[in-house]
């Protein structure tokens, strides 16, 4: 109901009658004075004239459940939206209530993380309310060993929607990374509960450095925010209901083909290993080579330097430039 009176008030972009908004929610003008004490007390600047109503004047960078449900275009996808104050990990949360039958769809944003995760045990830090960190719940009807795909979609809808709601040049580092000016402003870790050939469910995390100012000393030389590139800052709520609106698009696409074959030419436009020589970062092994592209099946072809081409899949390897972070 919030969430309704927000989009009506924005998209209004002037005043709305307290009469019209009890109209269009179906609701008494004392409950709308109470959602719109709530909206101020939550930060929004809404002014309220005697026979004019209302008129929303600052659209701050609040990240709510309706802030965000309010920007939603999807029909499906991140719907519903839970916020939490604080939680060890979206993923950890994602899971516990896929168990509880959480529906396809349901994303989880959390203002503080206290132990966020990446890839093979490293931890993913991000400080409070500045930040996205989010995780979106899936059922796709798919093999379990081609769930790391979704991992591509993730990626490609994160690219979408920075370039949408910012006008930067993001682009992927394979396979799991958003990068801008060459610094990692998001990273993404899949993960699901299996049976042998069916998938029970699958969760994607994606944290995404937004108004971020300051990195800690270990990951300062290879992280970066969309605000420090872009000199302000940016709404999280716009840029998470952008991805969600893409992801949509980009996923019922996928399930259609069940593979990459109509996403994989646009992937590899955004792609920012491609065509460049990287240092492939195998649990046992290392190698240099010229990464190509990825196929439709989302594996990454790489011609080795004796010229033998090799296809690598997401999972454990890590793909670095020859000399530093892309
Ligand atoms: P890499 O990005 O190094 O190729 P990876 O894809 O396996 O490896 P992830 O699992 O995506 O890495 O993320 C974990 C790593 O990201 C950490 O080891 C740390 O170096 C870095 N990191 C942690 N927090 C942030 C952050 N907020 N912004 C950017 N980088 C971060």
């Amino acid at each position: 109901m919030k969430a309704e009176l927000l989009k009506r008030l924005r998209e209004a972009n002037d005043y709305v009658s307290g009469q019209q908004l009890c109209e269009h929610l179906g609701v008494s003008r004392t409950a709308v004075w109470k959602m719109i004490h709530q909206l101020k007390g939550e930060g929004y600047e809404i002014e309220a004239v005697k026979n004019r109503g209302y008129r929303i004047r600052e659209i701050p960078d609040v990240m709510t459940a309706e802030e965000i449900t309010s920007r939603l275009k999807t029909t499906w996808m991140g719907r519903p939206c839970l916020y939490l104050e604080r939680v060890d990990s979206t993923n950890n949360y994602a899971k516990k209530i896929a168990e509880e039958e959480a529906s396809e769809g349901t994303l989880i944003i959390a203002k503080e993380q206290t132990a966020g995760r990446g890839r093979r045990g490293r931890s993913w830090t991000t400080p409070e309310d500045v930040n996205i960190m989010m995780t979106l719940l899936l059922r796709p009807k798919i093999r379990p060993e081609h769930a790391s795909r979704l991992t591509l979609l993730m990626a490609m809808a994160v690219v979408r929607g920075i370039r949408k709601v910012t006008g930067l040049e993001a682009y992927i580092k394979w396979p799991n990374d958003v990068v801008v000016n060459g610094r990692k402003v998001c990273g993404i870790l899949t993960e699901m509960n299996t049976e042998i050939d069916y998938i029970n469910y699958v969760v994607i995390g994606a944290g995404i450095n937004v108004n971020q100012q300051e990195f800690p000393k270990e990951i300062q030389d290879t992280a970066g925010s969309l605000c420090l590139v872009l000199g302000r800052r940016i709404s999280r709520a716009e840029l998470t209901a952008a991805v969600m609106e893409a992801l949509e698009g980009l996923y019922e696409v996928f399930l259609r083909t069940q593979d990459l074959s109509e996403l994989y030419q646009e992937y590899n436009t955004m792609c920012i290993n491609c065509g460049h020589q990287v240092r492939v970062q195998e649990p046992e092994n290392e190698y240099i080579g010229t990464a190509e592209g990825i196929n439709e099946y989302g594996e990454l072809i790489i011609t080795r330097e004796d010229g033998v081409q090799t296809l690598i899949y997401a999972g454990e390897v890590s793909v670095r430039g020859l000399y530093g972070y892309v």
